[in-house]
């Protein structure tokens, strides 16, 4: 099963479960549109290379269409429709009026200069930029894509469009119009939930072994997090392998060896692993922060942890749900978790709106109360229909979406510009 299909077959589980109106379920599992698209870019020794990229616009049923863009090498269509799907269904959870996309390019940002970056950005924009706009299609980073990229992105978009639009893409630096707090906004979101979750059920913050797959935005940020809240850090993994200390890790020192060296190996005290290894070590939560697909039939039953929080999009296979949720292992899921990047990109959206910007204190506290409401709600339906929380957060979410879709009328989802 692929990324897609996996995808597809959270929604029909939901679907079933819930008695979803089959119309609802049948328009939300097409994505509106997709485009594809290759960009030319002259590369720094005068090579013309090629790259495959693409953007799907999943739904405008409850706003415009949002979503990141990633440039990473395995890129394909299937990857970025399921990416999109799932920003559908996560902006429902939380409650934002957006609806879902997500972009892809391929290509490797770790053997480009950021010469050559920066023309591959800008030719992305010239192809896309018809369909997008801040009024319709947002943009934002995901992986491998960061606040620079947006800074290019949204200049190309505002001169091709001859007007300073900075709400065009979000996750900018704040520079040129990002909102504080939107950098560790994922990492910081998926922490209120699991702190308000830990809470509701007893269980102690001092003594919590964490783990934490990937050390990118939200693994680095959530380690750094997390210590700070009093958990024992005891594993941390980079692309490159994994480190463990049974006894507990300083995520800043992780973070110091990691900018100094590259990778996360040879950090003091530690231990080295594989990526594989990693997931399967003694700890009580295992933060998924990397890719998708990470936990699936062959490695769920090795885990030792008894919460999943999933910061990556779709790192757990559905066949691996359905084991851990039989063992009795609670995954707080992907389109909850890492819903505070989206929330505070929609800060950021507002601000860029009124052209002014909010404290750092004001964007914490709003993300919470977002983040703790969308818990209570996916609990509600978690709790009445005995499913998963990945069950739960997805009926939460269709029932925003069947009603939106009702009120607007069967002819909503056809309410996208025509592009050429
Ligand atoms: N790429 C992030 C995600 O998957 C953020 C999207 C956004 O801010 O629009 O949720």
């Amino acid at each position: 099963m692929n990324f897609y299909q996996n995808t597809i077959t959270n929604l029909n589980k939901a679907a079933q479960t819930m008695k979803l109106d089959a119309e609802t379920l049948a328009v939300l599992s097409h994505p509106q549109k997709t485009l594809m698209v290759s960009l030319p870019v002259r590369m720094d020794d005068g090579t013309l290379r090629v790259f495959e990229a693409y953007r799907v616009q999943h739904s405008e049923l409850r706003g415009p269409f949002k979503g990141g863009i990633r440039y990473y090498p395995t890129v394909d269509l299937d990857e970025v429709k399921a990416l999109a799907t799932e920003m559908t269904f996560k902006c429902s959870v939380v409650g934002i009026p957006y609806g879902g996309g997500k972009g892809g390019v391929c290509c490797n940002p770790k053997e480009m200069s950021p010469g050559e970056l920066e023309r591959l950005t800008r030719r992305y924009v010239q192809a896309i930029y018809q369909i997008i706009g801040p009024r319709h299609d947002i943009p934002a980073p995901d992986v491998y894509t960061n606040s620079q990229i947006m800074a290019w992105f949204m200049d190309e978009y505002s001169r091709l469009v001859n007007e300073y639009q900075p709400g065009v893409v979000t996750g900018k630096p704040i520079e040129v119009g990002g909102s504080l707090g939107r950098d560790t906004a994922t990492a910081q979101g998926g922490a209120y939930v699991l702190e308000s979750y830990m809470a509701k059920k007893g269980l102690e913050v001092a003594n919590t072994k964490v783990v934490v797959q990937g050390f990118g935005n939200a693994g680095r940020n959530a380690a750094l997090i997390l210590h700070k809240m009093g958990y024992t850090v005891v594993g941390l993994s980079d692309s490159k392998g994994g480190v463990y200390h049974a006894d507990g890790i300083d995520p800043n020192e992780a973070a110091e060896h990691k900018d100094k060296k590259g990778v996360l190996e040879g950090l003091a005290k530690t231990t080295h692993c594989t990526n594989e290894q990693l997931i399967e070590k003694e700890c009580d939560v295992l933060v998924l922060a990397a890719m998708e697909n990470q936990v699936n039939k062959t490695n769920a039953k090795h885990i030792k942890a008894k919460i999943i929080l999933e910061l990556a999009n779709g790192p757990t296979s559905a066949e691996a749900d359905d084991y851990l949720f039989k063992k009795g292992v609670e995954v707080i899921p992907d389109i909850l978790a890492n819903a505070g990047g989206v929330t505070v990109s929609y800060f950021e959206w507002l601000q860029n709106r009124e052209a002014y910007y909010w404290t750092l204190d004001e964007v914490q506290t709003k993300l919470n109360r977002v983040m703790l409401e969308a818990l209570e709600r996916v609990l509600h339906f978690q709790e009445k229909h005995h499913t998963s929380m990945r069950e739960g957060a997805y009926m939460s979410a269709f029932d925003r979406l069947e009603k939106a879709m009702k009120l607007r009328g069967s002819g909503a989802n056809l309410l996208c510009k025509v592009y050429k």
